[in-house]
């Protein structure tokens, strides 16, 4: 779950990480009240879960509440690479010396966790590791282990940090840890990490997504999915437990097994199809929950076949009929299914289908991925 900047900031609070002082504004008028909280001069900035705002207009520094209003104006409504701005942040604009990065992430393949740091920040990393991949030191933490503040001021050295901000750096960068393992993140970023003509270092953005699979043990991350921006579709996809994403296409799609699922997608695509989604039913899934992944893809309204792709392990093909009888019988499906059903008990669920009397406009099976995913998209196309 990706935050927006102020509720990163929010969070990196918690773990001790300096920001500046804010408040997150709907209107114009209340873009003027956290200005007037914060302290002039302030900086008004674009919420949207997108990078580059500073480059497309949505982050200006406002000198008084006049300023704050024009900009406030401007800003809000504003699109950015097609994400609409609902909320600003105000905060108090900080004088800056320096731009650094910081960002801890997952290396999966090394099984660790990954510092990246640089002393040249504040413009897209991906730009200083295509044209200056020195200046970004890598570590990788052991998770056991952990990072020690000697470490992190190493890491800054060879970063080269300038001495008069190793030990802000060094600090923040413990802390950013604490807050990426402990907060239960899987970024973590930091750019610009900015050293002020104070001597202090300081948070000036912040990209932080969350792990979802540890929401059973952060209560308090209620306030960050309340403002989250999912579609119909994936929120009614949470609310019956699916991993469902949305996406543009017309094939719409159920397999079990994520892997399957991304399988699913590429062969589609192969036969000049598109998928509508990305959705994985799981080990072990029921007729209920075959019912509600149906439920789901129907509620789609650019679903013009559904293509239903199951190897049955855990999974038992009769459930997985059971399913799609029961969802038959629910719901007014838009759309035809093409089904491959292999693997545990799958003669039992042909079977199944086929007492059902379901007429073959509106079901029709197909011995292999191959040749399902064919009929699917000549349906949908
Ligand atoms: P992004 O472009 O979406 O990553 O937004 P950032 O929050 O990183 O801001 C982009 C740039 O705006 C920063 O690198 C700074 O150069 C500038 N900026 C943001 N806040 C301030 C501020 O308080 N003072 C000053 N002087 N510049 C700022
Ligand atoms: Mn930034």
């Amino acid at each position: 779950m990706d935050l927006f900047e102020y509720q990163g900031k929010q969070y990196f609070s918690r773990f001790d990480i300096p920001v500046s002082a804010g408040g997150v504004a709907l209107s114009v008028d209340e873009a003027v009240a956290a200005a007037d909280k914060a302290g002039y001069p302030v900086v008004v900035k674009a919420q949207v879960q997108v990078g580059g705002r500073g480059k497309a207009g949505g982050i200006k520094l406002a000198n008084d509440a006049t300023e704050v209003r024009t900009h406030a104006g401007s800003i809000l409504g504003m699109e950015i690479k097609g994400h609409v701005v609902e909320r600003v942040w105000v905060e108090h604009a900080s004088d800056i010396d320096e731009e650094y990065y910081a960002s801890f992430t997952l290396d999966r393949a090394a099984k660790k966790h990954l510092l990246m740091l640089s002393a040249k920040g504040g413009v897209d990393i991906e730009e200083v590791a295509a044209k200056d991949p020195d200046a970004i030191v890598k570590l990788h933490v052991d998770p056991v282990e952990g990072l020690s503040l000697e470490a992190a001021r190493r890491a800054a050295v060879d970063a080269r940090i300038p001495d008069k901000a190793l030990t802000g750096v060094a600090s923040i960068l413990v802390q950013l840890y604490r807050c990426f393992t402990e907060g239960d993140c899987d970024l973590a970023e930091i750019n610009p990490l900015i050293l002020k003509p104070t001597g202090e270092v300081h948070a000036l953005d912040a990209k932080v997504s969350l792990d979802v699979n540890a929401e059973f043990r952060h209560p308090e991350w209620e306030d960050f999915k309340a403002t989250e921006k999912l579609d119909a579709r994936e929120r009614l996809a949470r609310d019956k437990g699916l991993q469902y994403i949305g996406l543009d296409g017309t094939v719409g799609i159920i397999a079990n097994g994520a892997g399957l699922a991304m399988s699913t997608l590429d062969v589609v695509n192969q036969v000049g199809g598109s998928a509508a989604n990305f959705l994985d039913i799981g080990g072990g899934a029921n007729a209920d929950l075959m019912a509600g992944a149906l439920e789901v893809i129907n509620s789609d309204a650019n679903v013009r076949s559904i293509f239903i792709n199951i190897f049955g392990g855990i999974t038992r093909g009769e459930e997985v009929a059971k399913g799609i009888v029961e969802a038959l019988g629910r719901v007014d499906l838009r759309a035809p299914i093409v089904i491959r059903l292999d693997g545990t008990n799958a003669e039992e669920g042909r079977q199944i289908l086929a007492n059902a009397g379901i007429p073959e406009s509106r079901l029709v099976s197909k011995p292999t991925m191959l040749e399902a995913a064919e009929a699917a998209v000549v349906i949908a196309t």
